[in-house]
């Protein structure tokens, strides 16, 4: 991977709303994973993530969360999804790369707090995270 081909450099916006949201929801689901799906749009390989979705199909245990992609129905503004790790790093897990579904994935640490919460793209590269306020969105 010396000779990687130079890419754009996507960048992730998500909402304080959002973050915070995220960051309950991996609480309340410790020590077991918990697995949710951001919504918001893409532009030119910039994401804004505004919004969250319980995943349908969703299982919960303590070393996988996930669901059949095959089964969620196609959505546009379904940007990526989000995962919470209870035990270990933030780095993307070889199931975790393989189950990549939208633009981006993001991975929360335990115990969750505002800088446990990384994102990567489906190479596993570290994507830098900006939080914004609410009202972000409104004025694109
Ligand atoms: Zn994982």
């Amino acid at each position: 991977m010396i000779f990687k081909k130079p890419k754009m450099q996507r960048t992730i916006t998500i909402t304080k709303e959002t973050r915070d949201g995220i960051l309950t929801y991996c609480k309340m689901n410790h020590p077991n994973e918990g697995i949710l799906i951001l919504r918001g749009k893409s532009n030119k390989g910039n994401v804004v993530v505004d919004g969250l979705v319980i995943p349908p199909f969703s299982h919960h245990g303590p070393t996988f969360a996930g669901f059949p992609h095959s089964f969620l129905p196609f959505d546009p503004s379904y940007v990526g999804t989000v995962h919470s790790h209870p035990i270990g790093s933030a780095r993307p897990s070889v199931t975790d790369l393989h189950n990549f579904f939208g633009f981006v994935t993001m991975i929360v640490k335990s115990p969750y707090e505002n800088e446990d919460i990384f994102a990567y793209d489906r190479d596993g590269n570290n994507l830098p995270i900006t939080i914004v306020s609410k009202n972000y969105d409104k004025n694109l």
